[in-house]
């Protein structure tokens, strides 16, 4: 007997809270993979966090038996920093479950992920969720998915996974609708990896669909993009626990201890093969490099917490390989580090487990993207920070990533979105109706937009009712300069900020405003000015503070007042000669955060 016939692997995938992780518990227990005195809510969801949050980060993939059927189910992250994560995960599998809160009706996500799924060719299994909220708009929501999939209504499931109302149902249905694998099992062995997890005595333990041929422990394997060797320590299925087996073998999904110790080595997309085999093998396609798009620099609020913050970025990166970062020092902060991230949900996600996990206070300062510089020579440059920007008479060419974004609204919020588009840079591509009353607007942006702030406005000015998405394009040229702070004539390199030609002056005069107010009163009169390209483009003066030095003299002796006059004149002319203006740390850090 074929032993693959009896495999489903499948996803459910959503927009956040349409009930992904308590449709997965429902299963869990219908299957008994989970017995019910240990179920919890959101059973796969591992991390604390990731329950309160109601978020899901890393998911847990789970082996399921029902009938003589083995169900693989794998969770997807949710959120649209991670759609390359959950684009892998969906090409480790043959079918996904598209689940839809019945009140909310379909989302950004929802779409988002439904055309990774397509990408795939996965059989997918319309679900509407909540069918026993007495706000469920079961009908509109029908009407909406036929629009969206282009099938009948009678196609689609509706179910409560909260209560258990059809969801057995709709178990059956994944065994009847979704194909079993269709692999090889005598081929060379491939395997993708879709997750990882780093242990510190087996080491990096990769997540992985096995595409053809098999696995065993001890074996010597080879990661086909990174290009390095390892050798299993052990292979096994998730219970959702780790549970040790022989061998893993084409069409199913489990994990291989790859005896790797560096956990940035194995990476989501690559293709584990045998090492003697590796010439006979081409690698799963589809690999990407992980690429931070978005940087921002953490400096502990308490500057003896360096190290303490060092230690938990090294721990965070072990199982989140996207993080990146690297010391960074600037004489009046102190020390900290700037990292690298996904995109704006990634770092909330990241500063968040470090203050839970590490009580660490952070500051964190406003979000940059990654700017490209062609200089006269050709070469192309990096610049994450104001520090690195090159002279103007170096660069040749200025580019920005831009990313095409897609905003799901209900009609009744439409000018209320386009208001927001109108300030931004922006281009606009297409609207698409769904239902009623639901448009969903797309656009290209620069992605320097969507990270100060676009999603929380689009939120508040539709009650949250409108979603998003984005996806990265291109680099595109943009016109950009550094805007310098010059204190009492000195350059402070900590508050340039790379900012947009047109924005400069605004942007300029705020910060040397804001620089006013917060710097603290000093004896003589200290300017701060903003500078692009040595033009000074703001001023700002902060008055001197006099220390009333001859109030205690009231009545005659003017000589002596004169004297003491005198004296303060002197006195200030000497500090201000040395040039000795002390900026508090806080000053920095005020600044720094935006
Ligand atoms: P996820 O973000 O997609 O994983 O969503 P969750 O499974 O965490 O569910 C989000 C919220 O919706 C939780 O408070 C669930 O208890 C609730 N929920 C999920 N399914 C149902 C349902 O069928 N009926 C009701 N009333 N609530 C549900
Ligand atoms: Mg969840």
């Amino acid at each position: 007997m074929n032993y693959m016939k009896n495999i489903r692997n499948f996803c459910i995938i959503s927009h956040i809270d349409h009930g992904k992780s308590t449709l997965a518990d429902r299963f869990l227990e219908l299957t008994r993979a989970i017995p019910k005195e240990k179920m919890q809510p959101q059973y796969l969801d591992m991390m604390p966090l990731e329950r309160e949050k109601g978020i899901t980060i890393k998911m847990q993939p789970v082996r399921m038996e029902h009938n003589e059927y083995i169900l693989n189910l794998i969770d997807t992250p949710g959120h649209v920093d991670f759609s390359y994560e959950v684009s892998r995960s969906l090409a480790a599998v043959e079918g996904a479950i598209l689940l839809v809160d019945a009140t909310k009706g379909i989302q950004a996500q929802t779409i988002a992920n439904l055309e990774l799924a397509r990408r795939q060719n996965l059989a997918i299994l319309p679900v509407i969720n909540k069918i026993d909220m007495p706000t469920a708009r079961i009908e509109e929501v029908k009407k909406e998915i036929t629009q969206l999939l282009k099938i009948k209504e009678d196609e689609i499931f509706s179910i409560s996974a909260k209560y258990g109302t059809n969801v057995e149902e709709l178990l059956e249905a994944v065994i009847q609708k979704i194909p079993s694998p269709s692999n090889d099992k005598n081929q060379p062995l491939k395997a993708l990896i879709f997750d990882s997890k780093y242990d510190p005595f087996k080491g990096v333990i990769a997540f992985v669909r096995v595409i053809d041929g098999e696995i065993k422990n001890n074996e010597k394997i080879y990661l086909m993009a990174v290009k390095i060797e390892g050798k299993v320590k052990e292979v096994g299925y998730f219970i959702p626990d780790f549970y040790p087996k022989e061998t893993l073998t084409a069409g199913e999904i489990g994990y291989i201890a790859t005896g790797i110790k560096e956990p940035g080595k194995v990476r989501v997309g690559d293709t584990i093969t045998i090492q003697s085999l590796k010439y006979k093998v081409t690698s799963f396609p589809g690999y990407i490099e992980p690429q931070s798009m978005v940087f921002a620099s953490l400096y502990p609020e308490n500057s003896d917490d360096y190290e303490l913050l060092k230690d938990s970025l090294s721990k965070l990166k072990l199982n989140d390989a996207s993080l990146v970062f690297e010391p960074e020092s600037r004489e009046t902060l102190g020390r900290g580090f700037r990292c690298g991230f996904l995109g704006n949900l990634h770092i909330e996600i990241v500063s968040e487990r470090l203050h839970r996990e590490f009580g660490l206070n952070l500051v964190i300062s406003t979000p940059s993207v990654i700017y490209k510089i062609i200089n006269q020579k050709n070469k192309e440059i990096f610049i994450y920070s104001a520090q690195d920007f090159p002279n103007p008479s170096e660069i040749k060419k200025i580019e920005e990533p831009w990313v095409k974004l897609k905003i799901l609204t209900p009609t009744v919020y439409l000018g209320r979105v386009l208001d927001v588009l109108k300030e931004i840079q922006g281009k606009y591509l297409k609207t698409q109706y769904f239902g009623e009353d639901k448009q969903l607007l797309i656009y290209e942006i620069p992605l320097r937009e969507m990270i100060i702030g676009f999603y929380d406005k689009i939120k508040g000015k539709t009650q949250g009712f409108a979603s998003m998405n984005y996806e990265i394009l291109e680099y595109r040229s943009a016109d950009l300069v550094k805007l310098e702070i010059l204190v009492a004539g000195k350059k402070e390199e900590a508050f340039s900020k790379v900012v947009l030609r047109e924005n400069a002056f605004e942007i300029g005069k705020n910060l040397v405003k804001k620089l006013k107010e917060i710097l603290p009163p000093q004896l003589f009169s200290v300017a701060i000015q903003a500078v692009i390209e040595g033009k000074i483009i703001a001023r700002e003066t902060i008055r001197p503070k006099r220390r009333d030095v001859i109030a205690p003299l009231y009545g005659g002796d003017y000589t002596r007042k004169r004297k003491l006059l005198e004296r303060q004149k002197k006195g200030k002319k000497e500090l201000k000669e040395k040039g000795e203006l002390h900026i508090p740390p806080r000053v920095f850090l005020e600044i720094l955060k935006g």
